[in-house]
């Protein structure tokens, strides 16, 4: 396929709003690509050459697409002058750009209209490589040596291949759909309804990466070759690719919890940072022998160097673990809070973080062992087979559980952890298999202590939508409250809150800074907003912050219903994406 074709079919799905309209779109354009462009297709489609778990990246800031569009032939009258160095003088192209830029706040739409309109007869697959061929430039000079190939790549295609090769580079397409909506999309390609999608998601749980699903099973079913429980049959859990992990539910009381799940498994809640380990004792490609992926499916080996303790500490060949990573004190053996265990999240001198704040694995689950998954393995039979696979805990540790029906019982334990500083207990099913999101009640939490009092019993993970522009005291810094909101079926982001109060000036300025990296002149298709609550600057879903509440009360401005009584901002959640922010069906449970 052309790019240009391509790059048309994501011009005119980033202006449907309709779900089924996309899912409609992107199933024709699932079926007008060559089989072996699916898979990048499928990961330029979510800003990126690889699936989320690899990383490669284009380190090219905004600053320097600017640069690059500097270069570019345009019919930008500059007036350039020579310097007396004989260099081009192009401040006054930097200027009109970056004026653009800030009018426009979209990168993308700055380059549309900044080229020169050609037609091109690149195809998919050669931009991808020319792409993957920028992300791999490294070392001394390689920043000019990327701008001077992508200035190139700039003057030869048509505005809209311009426009998403630059979003692709800064990794936001700007599409408003999920891996999930491509599921629908694929099943739509082959049967015309959504009939594959429960087992299309069931495959992408077991491997997180949906250009090799997306390919799989067009090649396969569609060519109908093989029917569709043939291939998904194959797939199974692998060393080295993420399963999507599983998350909690949340329920208000220990009887709640007994009434609904029958007999579970109790663990203490640990208040770290979620790490899935993989481990191959052959190596994976790299050499490498251990892996660390995050719960939002990114590569974190480089933060946790202990890993390679790892295959001392195993009887194993291969392995997949879930377990929760916590920084704890040498001297005292106390667990460290959470601020501090984030402290390995960085780049550099990871070394020297790993001797100040050591951390330990606690152990909860095992998905995979020596070419076997266990996801269907009902949850006791998980526990043994975890505690079999460990010879020394050291940095590793089994965390420990207890198994009930009764929710005195059950309740204690809860509050026993509370009183140990832990965030309380997570509460599994016994006899469940291992499920990658949040469906099913299979596993729960009680955060607060059950009726501790009349605020809200937990935290929500909100969107910024958007911001107002101070008035008063807040004009000087141009943002006086945030709009945020939760997500609805069909990723729709409904408003709950506008926050304003208990927002520190700093905190204003650095929430500002961060809303001005992703405004848009446009309310994103996926915002449902009420006229009377349009903001002053619309940002893209990108940030998400976690926020406190009294109370949740009905609504009629909010588009979701129901509002937030006194809403705080706790802190920003870098961790997570705007698919993970607070759904309103959880919100009937707070
Ligand atoms: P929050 O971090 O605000 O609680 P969340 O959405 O990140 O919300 P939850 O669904 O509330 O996470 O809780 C699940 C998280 O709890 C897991 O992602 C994991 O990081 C952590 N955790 C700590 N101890 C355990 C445990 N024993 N079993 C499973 N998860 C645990």
């Amino acid at each position: 396929m052309l790019f240009s074709k391509f790059a048309t079919a994501l011009e005119e799905l980033e202006h449907l709003s309709s779900r089924i309209d996309m899912t409609e779109r992107l199933a024709q354009l699932f079926l007008e690509l060559d089989l072996v462009e699916v898979a990048p297709a499928s990961y330029l489609m979510q800003g990126s050459l690889v699936p989320s778990y690899q990383s490669l990246e284009f380190q090219l800031s905004t600053k320097m697409i600017l640069r690059t569009l500097a270069k570019v032939k345009t019919s930008f009258i500059t007036g350039q002058t020579t310097t007396l160095f004989g260099e081009e003088d192009t401040s006054s192209v930097q200027a009109e750009l970056e004026k653009r830029y800030k009018h426009m706040g979209d990168l993308g739409e700055v380059t549309a209209g900044w080229v020169q309109p050609h037609q091109s007869d690149l195809t998919l697959a050669q931009v991808y490589e020319k792409l993957v061929a920028l992300a791999h430039i490294s070392g001394t000079g390689s920043q000019d040596e990327k701008v001077l190939l992508l200035s190139q790549l700039l003057d030869v295609v048509d505005p809209i291949s311009a426009k998403f090769i630059v979003r692709i580079i800064l990794g936001k397409v700007r599409l408003g759909f999920s891996a999930m909506t491509m599921l629908d999309a694929l099943s739509w390609a082959v049967v015309g309804d959504k009939a594959h999608r429960t087992q299309l998601e069931l495959a992408y749980l077991k491997q997180a990466d949906i250009g090799f699903l997306a390919e799989t099973y067009l090649k396969d079913v569609a060519k109908s070759k093989s029917s569709l429980k043939d291939v998904l049959s194959e797939y199974s859990v692998k060393a080295g690719v993420p399963v999507v992990p599983a998350l909690c539910h949340r329920l208000n009381t220990s009887q709640e919890i007994i009434d609904k799940m029958g007999e579970v498994i109790a663990e203490p809640k640990y208040d770290g940072l979620r790490v899935q380990i993989h481990f191959k004792r052959s190596g994976f490609e790299d050499g490498s022998k251990v892996r660390a992926y995050t719960r939002n499916l990114e590569d974190a080996t480089h933060m946790f160097p202990e890993l390679n303790e790892l295959e001392h500490a195993v009887s194993a060949d291969s392995l997949v673990l879930d377990s929760e990573a916590i920084g704890y004190d040498n001297e005292s053996g106390e667990l460290l809070p959470f601020q501090e265990t984030m402290t390995r999240k960085r780049k550099h001198n990871i070394v020297a973080a790993s001797e100040k704040v050591p951390i330990r694995f606690f152990v909860f689950d095992i998905l995979f062992r020596d070419g076997v998954g266990f996801l269907e393995k009902p949850l006791r039979e998980r526990k043994d087979l975890l505690e079999e696979v460990f010879n020394t805990k050291s940095t590793f540790i089994v965390a420990p559980f207890v198994i009930t029906k009764d929710s005195v019982l059950l309740r204690e334990y809860h509050e026993d952890q509370l009183a140990k500083g832990l965030e309380g207990a997570v509460i599994k099913k016994v006899d469940s298999d291992y499920q990658g999101g949040r469906k099913g009640w299979k596993w729960v939490k009680i955060k607060e202590e059950e009726g501790a009092s009349g605020k809200l019993k937990d935290t929500l993970d909100v969107v910024v939508m958007g911001y107002y522009a101070g008035r008063g005291k807040r004009s000087q810094f141009g943002i006086g409250a945030l709009l945020v909101g939760v997500l609805d079926s069909d990723e729709q982001v409904k408003t709950i809150a506008k926050i304003g109060t208990g927002l520190t000036e700093k905190r204003l300025v650095s929430l500002k800074e961060a809303c001005d990296k992703i405004r848009v002149s446009e309310m994103p298709t996926m915002y449902v907003v009420a006229d009377a609550l349009t903001p002053d600057v619309w940002v893209q879903p990108d940030v998400v912050i976690e926020v406190a509440a009294d109370e949740i009360t009905r609504s009629p401005n909010h588009t979701a219903k129901v509002a937030l009584r006194f809403p705080r901002l706790i802190t920003v959640r870098t961790d997570k994406s705007w698919q993970d922010a607070t759904t309103v069906e959880e919100l009937k449970s707070l």
